[in-house]
């Protein structure tokens, strides 16, 4: 896709300062408060960025509204809306290497991934929220000769999006793109340790012709900037994704503010389980591999768990502790790098102290479960593989969002299900089988959002993904994504 010397001549190129943009002016904090960005490249500082006050949040907020009650969006025709989302598209994918790189220097993804799973997956889900707006009818109720039921659906208003680090073109597309084809206005708050690329594409978007005040970008700290906005009386829906904690003080928030609704996507512990019919062992531990230690594990659908049955456990985990050892993890502007930085020295420390503490409960690191090129300055971490974990063990239950999986044995497909479904998560899962009527029941048996079959990830823009139990609610990617932001309206009319 790239070459190598293009991608080093961006490598130390200037990082123009992150300012919000509200109504369509880039501003300061009201404060003048900033935060230093740091690489996890080699832990040298990159930027700053503005940390949004309370004033100015509302200031956006107030922004989204004046936009949202002149319908100076929803009320173009939807083949105008659809023209501008498509020039938005163009616009990203005319950048996508200066994306890429700006991205992978500000959150540590590897780039041949960043590049793919980042800019490729936001101008693919771009364009495909546009084309759906002028594909989605409302409809006509099944009533009697002296009446009309009409079922509208229409924008529900103001959005605030709330946007973690590990992926924000990705995800936060996920959310900008069926908000906005829908005819709502946002704020956007992405991860205060990863906002440069979604500054950008949102400058992109007032040039591709979004008017102003459609999407406005507040930056800065959660607990200032992300709760100001949760905290707002005239948020109509806020869309999350983000650790389990923070999705419980937005609820909170809902709750002592207008009751705004909130749709939360927060993670998961999901099992990647291996039955001994598997069809081809090794494919299956290299697909499982990349499954959890592609952007260094933090991926909130990654194959954390292990579930293998007890004939194939011990090939098994020793095929994926050799992958593990020679994954390439290195640079991550490097396009032969397989796993890049931990996104910062905190998460690291996180990582760590979760093997460690499993080790002394007597679970066994198998590989990995160290620092690595720690003379680069960054934070690297070697992919990690801990076998003979019990459900007991608190790493079993709590996600790392590291470069770390673990290795649970299983007897038969009842004691799978059982442990498959044994933590408060639900989001995603993986099934290994070349028995076709074992694949569905475990499909229907295994609770999660997405069940991947002989495969691990790979789910496109068709289908939803959502979590249930304590990884959410709501979903994003598809025509689903359209029911958070989109309200049904009945019209009655007497004939
Ligand atoms: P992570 O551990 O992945 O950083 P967080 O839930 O802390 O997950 O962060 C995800 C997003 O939520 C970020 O944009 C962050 O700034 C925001 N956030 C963190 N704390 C709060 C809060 N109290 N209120 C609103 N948003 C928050």
């Amino acid at each position: 896709m790239f070459d190598q010397s293009a991608i080093d001549a961006l490598r130390d190129a200037p990082v123009t300062p992150g300012r919000l943009l509200i109504g369509g002016d880039r501003r300061e904090a009201g404060d003048g408060a900033t935060l230093v960005v740091i690489s996890p490249l080699n832990g040298a500082r990159l930027t700053t960025i503005a940390d949004a006050t309370s004033e100015d949040v509302e200031d956006a907020v107030h922004a989204a509204r004046a936009a949202f009650e002149d319908r100076r969006w929803a009320g173009q025709p939807p083949a105008a809306r659809k023209k501008v989302l498509l020039e938005w598209a163009d616009l990203i994918e005319r950048e996508w290497l200066d994306l890429a790189v700006l991205g992978v220097r500000d959150n540590g993804t590897e780039i041949a991934m960043a590049g793919k799973a980042e800019v490729g997956s936001a101008v693919g889900a771009i364009r495909w929220y546009a084309e759906a707006i002028d594909k989605i009818y409302g409809e006509i109720a099944p009533t009697a000769d002296a009446a009309l039921g009409l079922i509208h659906r229409e924008p529900v208003g103001v959005i605030g999006a709330i946007v973690p680090w590990n992926f924000p073109l990705m995800i936060g597309t996920w959310k900008l793109a069926p908000a906005l084809a829908a005819g709502n206005s946002v704020v956007l708050k992405p991860s205060e340790t990863a906002s440069l690329t979604l500054i950008r594409i949102a400058e992109l978007a007032l040039e591709a012709g979004l008017p102003k005040g459609v999407l406005n970008v507040v930056t800065g700290r959660g607990a200032r900037c992300g709760q100001a906005l949760a905290m707002s009386m005239d948020v109509d829906a806020l869309v999350f994704t983000g650790s389990g904690p923070t999705g419980r003080r937005l609820l909170e928030a809902s709750a002592k503010s207008n009751l705004k609704r909130v749709y939360l996507e927060l993670g998961g512990k999901s099992p990647n389980i291996v039955f001994d019919d598997v069809e081809d062992l090794a494919e299956a531990a290299k697909v499982s591999a990349a499954g959890i230690f592609r952007n260094s594990g933090q991926v909130c659908v990654a194959g954390s768990r292990l579930l293998v049955q007890k004939g194939i456990a011990r090939d098994f985990t020793d095929a994926m502790a050799r992958i593990a050892s020679e994954m390439r993890v290195g640079d991550p502007l490097d396009l032969g790098t397989q796993a890049g930085a931990v996104s910062s020295e905190g998460q690291l420390a996180q990582n760590l102290e979760h093997v460690r503490h499993a080790q002394e409960q007597g679970a066994t690191v198998s590989t990995g479960g160290t620092r690595i090129m720690q003379e680069t300055g960054g934070t690297y971490m070697a992919p990690t593989v801990v076998s003979d974990v019990t459900p007991d063990l608190r790493i079993f239950n709590d996600e790392v969002f590291g470069p770390v999986v673990t290795v649970t044995p299983f007897e038969d497909e009842a004691e799978a299900v059982l442990l498959a479904n044994a933590t408060e998560y639900g989001l995603a899962a993986g099934v290994w089988t070349a028995n076709l009527g074992r694949a569905h029941r475990m499909i229907r048996a295994v609770r999660a959002g997405v069940v991947h079959v002989n495969t691990y990830g790979g789910a496109d823009i068709t289908v939803p993904l959502g979590g249930i139990k304590q990884s959410g609610n709501g979903h994003d990617k598809s025509l689903h994504a359209f029911d958070k932001f989109l309200d049904l309206k009945t019209a009655w009319i007497k004939l």
